[in-house]
C-alpha cells in the first residue's frame, strides 16, 4: 500500500460577544424566551433596513490583526442567496468579494515544534436563526434570537496534516480571541465551529487531492475521531481505485462516521451581489492605529515574560497565563505583596480549586489584588497560619471582603502578645506539675503534649514554635 499524506484545511466561525447584532440593536444575549430577542431587521420583513454595528468591525480589525493579515481599509458586503426556514430575508449577509481581512498567518505549537498556518481569509457575517424541530407535536419551530448575532469566519490555508495540528490551531485562536475579549469561542455551546476540509494524497505527491468538508464538529473529541475516520475512508477509496468526490459531509457524533450532506454537483449557486442596502465600509488609517494600539501582550509572550521576570517555572507560567484576566490579577497582586512564588501558589492552588468546586469561569474572579496580597503578607509575618489563610482566602474569593479587618473582627489573628502566651504557658505547666516532673526527669517526648495544651488554652492563636521556645526555657 501506497504512503498517504493527510491535508487539512479549516474554516472556522466565531461568534462575537457583541451586546447587540451585527445590523440591528437587538441584543445578543443567550438563552432569552425564542424570539424575544427580535426586529424587523432580524426577521426579514420587507422594508427594514440593515445598520453596521461599529464594533464588529472594531473586533474583526483586532482578529485580524493579531493574525497578521492585511486590511483592506475598503471592502463590502454581499448577499448569499438561499432559502431556508432559519434564514427569514432568504439571503445571509456576508463579505464575498471584498473581506475585511487577508493573507495572515499564525504561529502554532504542535509535538513537533512551531509551525505557521496561513490565513487565506477573514470576513464579517450575520448568523441564522435556529430550527427546532418538535416531535411530539411533529412540527418545526424556529427562533431568531440568533439571527444576525455577528460571527467572524476565518478561512485557513490547507497547511495542517493530522488533528494535534488542527487543535493547535483551534485553541490559538481561541487563545487571541479570549485575550481580545471579543468571543469565548466554546466548541461545545457553538460560540466556536469548525468544518474541517480534508484530503490525502501520496507522500511526495506535490499536487493537492480531491478534498471533502465536514461538518458539525463539536469537541476536539469528534474533530479527532472524524480525522481518523475520514482520512481512512479516502485512503480505501483511492486505493480500490476509486476517486474521492469532492462534498460536504455531517458528522455523526455518535455513530462515529459522516454521511454525503451535498456533493460538488447539486452545489449551490448562491448568486452572490453587492448587497445594496449597505454602504462599503471605509477603514481610516486612524481607525486602524488606534485599534493596534490596544492589541493586548498574547498568552506565548506574556508566558516567556513571567518566567524571566518573576523566576516562574514554565509550566506555572503557562497556567498563570491561560486566561488574560487571572494573569492581570497576579501581577497586581505581585506587585503588592513582592513574592513571585507565593502568589502563584495562591492563583494556581486555592483559587483555581475554588473556581473548579464553584463552576465558575475564570473572567468571574473578582477579588482585590491588595486583599490577597494583605493575607500572604500576614501569613508570612506569622499572624495567621495556613489553615486560617485558606479560610479568610475563601471570603476573599468570595465576597472579596478586606482580610486584615475580617481577621481582626472575627478573632482569626495568632496572638503575638508574648504576656498572653507567657500566661497559657505557666498555667498549662501548673495543671500538668506531673508531665512537668517527667520532662524535667528526661523524659523529653512529652514536650508535645505540653505544646499541645497551650495551643488549647490559646485556641491554636499561638505560633507552636513561639511556644515550644517559651516551654522550653521555662522548663
Ligand atoms: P469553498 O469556498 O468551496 O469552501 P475554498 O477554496 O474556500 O473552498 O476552501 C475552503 C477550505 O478548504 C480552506 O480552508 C482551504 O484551505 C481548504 N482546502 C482547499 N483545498 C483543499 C484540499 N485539497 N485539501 C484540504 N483542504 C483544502
Ligand atoms: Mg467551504
Ligand atoms: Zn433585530
Amino acid at each position: 500500500m501506497r504512503q498517504y499524506e493527510t491535508v487539512i484545511g479549516l474554516e472556522v466561525h466565531v461568534e462575537l460577544s457583541t451586546q447587540t447584532k451585527i445590523f440591528c440593536g437587538c441584543s445578543t444575549r443567550f438563552g432569552a424566551p425564542a424570539n424575544a430577542n427580535t426586529c424587523p431587521v432580524c426577521t426579514g420583513m420587507p422594508g427594514a433596513l440593515p445598520v453596521l454595528n461599529r464594533k464588529v468591525v472594531e473586533y474583526a480589525l483586532a482578529l485580524g490583526l493579531a493574525m497578521n493579515c492585511k486590511v483592506n481599509q475598503y471592502c463590502c458586503f454581499d448577499r448569499k442567496n438561499y432559502f431556508y426556514p432559519d434564514n427569514p430575508q432568504n439571503y445571509q449577509i456576508s463579505q464575498l468579494y471584498l473581506p475585511i481581512c487577508r493573507d495572515g498567518e499564525i504561529e502554532i505549537e504542535a509535538a513537533k515544534g512551531k509551525k505557521i498556518v496561513r490565513i487565506h481569509e477573514m470576513h464579517m457575517e450575520e448568523d441564522a436563526g435556529k430550527l427546532i424541530h418538535d416531535e411530539e407535536l411533529g412540527c418545526s419551530l424556529v427562533d431568531y434570537n440568533r439571527s444576525g448575532v455577528p460571527l467572524l469566519e476565518i478561512v485557513s490555508e490547507p497547511d495542517m496534516k493530522n488533528a494535534e495540528e488542527v487543535i493547535a490551531y483551534l485553541e490559538k485562536i481561541k487563545m487571541l480571541c479570549q485575550y481580545l475579549g471579543i468571543s469565548d469561542c466554546k466548541l461545545q455551546e457553538g460560540s466556536m465551529r469548525a468544518d474541517v476540509n480534508l484530503s490525502v494524497r501520496p507522500i511526495g505527491s506535490a499536487e493537492l487531492g480531491t478534498r471533502t468538508e465536514m461538518k458539525n464538529l463539536a469537541s476536539f473529541r469528534a474533530i479527532t475521531k472524524a480525522i481518523e475516520v475520514e482520512r481512512a475512508r479516502q485512503i480505501g477509496l483511492l486505493e480500490a481505485g476509486g476517486q474521492v468526490e469532492q462534498e460536504t459531509r455531517r458528522w455523526d457524533e455518535n455513530k462515529e462516521c459522516s454521511y454525503p450532506m451535498r456533493s460538488k454537483e447539486d452545489a449551490k449557486d448562491y448568486r452572490y451581489f453587492p448587497d445594496p442596502d449597505l454602504q462599503p465600509v471605509m477603514i481610516s488609517d486612524e481607525w486602524l492605529e488606534r485599534v493596534k494600539k490596544e492589541i493586548p501582550e498574547f498568552a506565548p509572550d506574556k508566558k516567556l515574560r513571567f518566567q524571566a521576570e518573576y523566576g516562574l517555572s514554565e509550566y506555572d507560567a503557562a497556567l498563570l497565563t491561560q486566561n488574560r484576566h487571572v494573569a492581570g490579577l497576579y501581577e497586581e497582586t505581585v506587585k503588592l505583596s513582592n513574592n513571585p512564588k507565593k502568589t502563584a501558589n495562591w492563583f494556581m492552588g486555592e483559587c483555581m480549586r475554588l473556581l473548579k468546586e464553584k463552576g465558575m469561569d475564570a473572567k468571574e474572579l473578582k477579588f482585590t489584588p491588595k486583599h490577597l496580597a494583605d493575607l500572604i503578607l500576614s501569613l508570612d509575618k506569622g499572624e495567621i497560619n495556613q489553615e486560617i489563610a485558606k479560610a479568610v482566602f475563601e471570603r476573599i474569593f468570595e465576597e472579596d471582603i478586606e482580610p486584615l479587618a475580617y481577621m481582626k473582627v472575627n478573632n482569626l489573628l495568632m496572638i503575638s502578645d508574648t504576656a498572653a502566651i507567657e500566661a497559657a504557658v505557666d498555667e498549662a505547666m501548673k495543671e500538668n506539675a506531673k508531665v512537668v516532673e517527667e520532662y524535667r526527669s528526661g523524659k523529653e517526648k512529652v514536650l508535645g503534649f505540653l505544646v499541645g495544651q497551650v495551643m488549647k488554652r490559646t485556641k491554636g492563636m499561638a505560633s507552636p514554635g513561639m511556644v515550644t521556645e517559651m516551654l522550653k526555657a521555662k522548663l
